[in-house]
């Protein structure tokens, strides 16, 4: 197996053209190849400086998981740090959980973030969302969003090898009249969902927006960790 180490993008567009899958610590990828046989060649964005950005609004698809620091907002920071052990925050990166992962705790955060994600496929670097990004898997190089007024992460605890445990992300948006926005996401089980909702000072009113949305079919349980992340969020 061939491991191209590209550091530009027009380089990492001529692997792509050639058929490299990218590769980030091969945290997973290792254990695929060991199963359906290894690649002839691969590709990692560890040396493409694009994909190692790191900044208040910027995340590089090559970060790995430990390097995710309070340079961005807390929501990121604080899914990054709940993922794996520590070894694994050491390996793997932003690329191999959003795009690779079955869990991905980052995600919720970054569709709260209401993140864009900058992508190459055979038509070139483009940008495109979060939706498109999970249905195509086009080769992640970076995502980024606009700085929230504030933002929480919530994960039940769980033990080592059970289900996914329950994910709360928020944050509070402010828009351009003067209004803040609140996005929401939750992961239960293997499934994400989503809602926002104007806030406006009435704390009441943004929650049962929320209860309007898929969110308000959860068990009770479930939404009572919902309206306690939204109130505490919310209430800062
Ligand atoms: C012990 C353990 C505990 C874990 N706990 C959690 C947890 O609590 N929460 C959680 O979310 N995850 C958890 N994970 C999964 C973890 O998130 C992934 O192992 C990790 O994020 C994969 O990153 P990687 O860089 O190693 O990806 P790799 O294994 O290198 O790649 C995985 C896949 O992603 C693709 N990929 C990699 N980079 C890119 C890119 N830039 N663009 C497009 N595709 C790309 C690869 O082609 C491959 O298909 C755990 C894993 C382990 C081993």
């Amino acid at each position: 197996m061939l491991l191209h180490l590209p550091t530009s993008v027009s380089e990492v567009q001529q692997h792509t053209a050639e058929g490299a899958l990218p590769i980030g610590g091969a945290t997973l990828a290792w254990a695929t190849y060991q199963r359906d046989g290894f690649p002839d060649h691969v590709m990692s964005l560890r040396n493409l400086p694009e994909a190692n950005t790191l900044g208040p609004e910027v995340l590089g698809a090559a970060v790995l998981l430990a390097r995710i620091d309070d340079r961005v907002p807390e929501v990121l920071r604080r899914a990054a740090g709940s993922i794996g052990t520590g070894a694994v925050r050491r390996a793997a990166t932003v690329g191999g959980n959003i795009v690779g992962s079955t869990l991905r705790c980052l995600l919720p955060a970054a569709l709260v973030l209401n993140a864009r994600a900058t992508v190459l496929d055979s038509a070139g670097v483009y940008e495109t969302d979060l939706t498109e990004l999970l249905a195509k898997r086009p080769v992640l190089l970076s995502i980024g969003w606009r700085t929230p007024l504030t933002s929480g992460y919530f994960k039940q605890e769980a033990d080592a090898g059970g289900p996914p445990p329950f994910v709360v992300a928020t944050a509070v948006h402010a828009g351009s009249d003067g209004t803040r926005q609140l996005r929401l996401a939750v992961r239960d089980g293997y499934e994400f969902l989503t809602a926002s909702a104007d806030h406006d000072g009435d704390v009441d009113a943004v929650l049962a927006a929320v209860e309007a949305t898929d969110i308000g079919a959860l068990p009770l349980d479930l939404r009572d960790v919902v309206r306690a992340q939204i109130m505490e969020v919310l209430n800062r």
